[in-house]
């Protein structure tokens, strides 16, 4: 048995056999002197292959995701077959004598340099899907499997070099029991998703060359301690913890129907955040009170186009529905930082959560947001939508964006839509400069939703995915602290509500604080909602002002937390 200490992410327990998923690209070598029918054999082979693996997604895509999204491979089976392809390979090969990889990296970039020199956007995005069969084949050639997370037969650990937030929300957590991935911090989406799910997940680097496929593992997402090759010994152990956690999952089932209210009558909304509409039947079973936080980019994840305007009202109506007349905080598409989409080429930034993100992006290309906004107001007619815009750092930004929602609802007006005209619009307080002028923000909005997962990274200047400054990366960090009281104290000045999205929404220690300053609303990964609740009945909120008062004075991280440990230790 080895045993590895790793960062704790998602909390829990895994047991299991590992399975690697190693995005590592290798550089492409010129080998001469190579045996020219065996190469364009070797060519040949790799292609058809890689004709059968697409089919084959072709046709679960068309089952699944229907007629449009399915599209694109068919398109990948047409340049598969292209001839100009097939002989521009064989040809390469008879000249240079070389290998089938080389030959195939020749034409396939003569191909993206034509593609990506037309002037037609639509045409000049054909380059991404000739480097897309290329990298297939290229992997075949290679001779490694093609590794697909909804192709899992048995419960396995996914060992990743890099998983996107977009693997992560495709997973079925019957078959992903663990994950162990080897960068990003707590709150990279990859981190929230699995916490959302309920999988286990450490974040341990190198783990991809540490491990073989097959191999026996445990870890444990709350400590961190991953163990190759364990023990019986340390399996027993584990499978008890496993079983002890399951019995408080179980006892917290007690608290369903009660009521989030402090030991002196101070009520907190405590609602759940969610990627895609199915989440909502989590976020019912663990009897939240509302929806604080829908991140609509994942509706934008995984498929080949973007959602019209149809589908997407289709998809808000529904949670809006499902949640029966509870709150719905809805926030338009917030992509950039950690989240792409593969048919939204956004040019490579320096800083890419510094860059073209979130509103940003969406002032930029108007039809694109638009399209959203339409959508969102017209499925306000259905429940109690709130409509919360993300990144806000710039008073200007925040004109535009509400203008764009009045100049929208003035359509619907024309055009005798309904929709609901009193719709809250809010926003996500993730910057320092939108805390800073928070009173200004105030006089502008219906509410604040704050962003800690943002706000910590951006006013200590720490990258929230970068391991190598994690350490500093905390929201026991005084000035954050400051801040959010800040925030909470200006939306009341103000006569508006506060709520709170980020994971410090859910952090135990910290949410004496949030109740001390009097936040209203606190959003989170449904499964925290219990436990939240639980916790809330405990406290009392005069008490937890007191602690407010105390925090907010403290000079270091490090002294906040201690004083967090002695509240958290004397109150339960
Ligand atoms: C946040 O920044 O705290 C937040 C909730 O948004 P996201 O994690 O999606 O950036
Ligand atoms: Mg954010």
């Amino acid at each position: 048995m080895t045993s590895i200490q790793g960062t704790p992410i998602s909390p829990g327990i895994a047991i299991g056999k590992v399975l690697i998923k190693n995005t590592v690209k290798h550089d492409i070598l010129f080998i001469q002197g190579k045996d020219k029918e065996q190469e364009k054999d070797r060519f040949h082979t790799a292609r058809t292959k890689a004709i059968e693996e697409v089919t084959k997604i072709y046709n679960e895509m068309i089952q699944t995701k229907g007629e449009n999204e399915a599209q694109i491979f068919d398109a990948h089976i047409t340049m598969l077959e292209d001839i100009e392809l097939i002989e521009g390979v064989e040809v390469a090969i008879d000249e240079q004598s070389c290998n089938a990889e080389w030959a195939l990296d020749c034409v396939a970039n003569q191909f993206i340099a034509i593609f990506e020199a037309m002037e037609d956007a639509y045409m000049k995005e054909r380059a991404m899907d000739i480097k897309d069969i290329t990298s297939r084949i290229q992997r075949l050639l290679a001779g490694t499997e093609a590794f697909n997370i909804l192709d899992l037969s048995e419960p396995s650990i996914i060992i990743a070099d890099d998983l996107t937030p977009s693997d992560t929300a495709q997973m079925n957590p019957e078959l992903v029991i663990g994950i162990i991935n080897e960068i990003g911090g707590p709150t990279s989406h990859a981190a929230i998703i699995a916490r959302m799910l309920g999988i286990p997940l450490v974040v341990a680097p190198h783990m991809t060359e540490l491990t073989s496929n097959g191999q026996m593992m445990v870890f444990d997402g709350e400590t961190g301690a991953i163990y190759t090759d364990p023990t019986e010994e340390c399996i027993k152990t584990y499978k008890e913890k496993q079983i002890k956690l399951v019995n408080k999952r179980a006892a917290l089932e007690q608290l369903k129907g009660t009521k989030s209210i402090t030991s002196d009558g101070i009520k907190v909304e405590l609602a759940g955040n969610i990627g895609v509409p199915k989440d909502v039947k989590m976020v019912l079973e663990n009897d939240g009170e509302g929806i604080g936080l829908f991140r609509t980019e994942f509706l934008y994840m995984s498929r080949s186009d973007f959602p019209d305007e149809e589908e997407q009202f289709l998809a808000y109506k529904e949670v809006l529905e499902k949640m029966d007349g509870r709150p719905v905080v809805i926030r338009t598409l917030d992509i950039g930082g950690d989240k792409e989409l593969d048919y939204l080429e956004i040019p490579k930034e320096m800083n890419p959560f510094l860059g073209c993100r979130a509103i940003r992006l969406c002032l930029k290309n108007p039809l694109l947001w638009k399209v959203q906004v339409r959508a969102l107001l017209r499925a306000s007619a259905y429940g109690e939508l709130r409509i919360m815009i993300p990144m806000i750092a710039d008073m200007e930004e925040l004109i535009e964006a509400k203008s764009v929602i009045e100049e929208t609802k003035e359509e619907l007006r024309q055009q005798r839509i309904p929709f609901n005209e009193h719709v809250e619009v809010g926003m996500m307080m993730e910057t320092p400069a939108a805390a800073i002028m928070a009173d200004l923000f105030a006089e502008e909005v219906d509410f604040f939703s704050i962003g800690t997962n943002d706000l910590i990274q951006y006013t200590i200047a720490v990258d929230r995915m970068n391991t190598d400054v994690a350490h500093l990366y905390s929201s026991y960090q005084p000035a954050v602290i400051r801040l959010i009281k800040k925030i909470v104290d200006s939306a009341h000045a103000a006569g508006i509500w506060a709520g709170m999205c980020g994971e410090a929404a859910a952090d135990k220690k910290l949410i004496p604080l949030w109740i001390g300053m009097g936040i209203d609303e606190l959003s989170m990964s449904p499964r925290s909602i219990l436990e939240t609740r639980e916790q809330v009945q405990n406290l009392s909120q005069k008490q937890c002002a007191q602690v407010v008062d105390e925090v907010v004075l403290l000079k270091t991280k490090k002294m906040v937390e201690e004083r967090l440990n002695k509240e958290l230790t004397e109150v339960l």
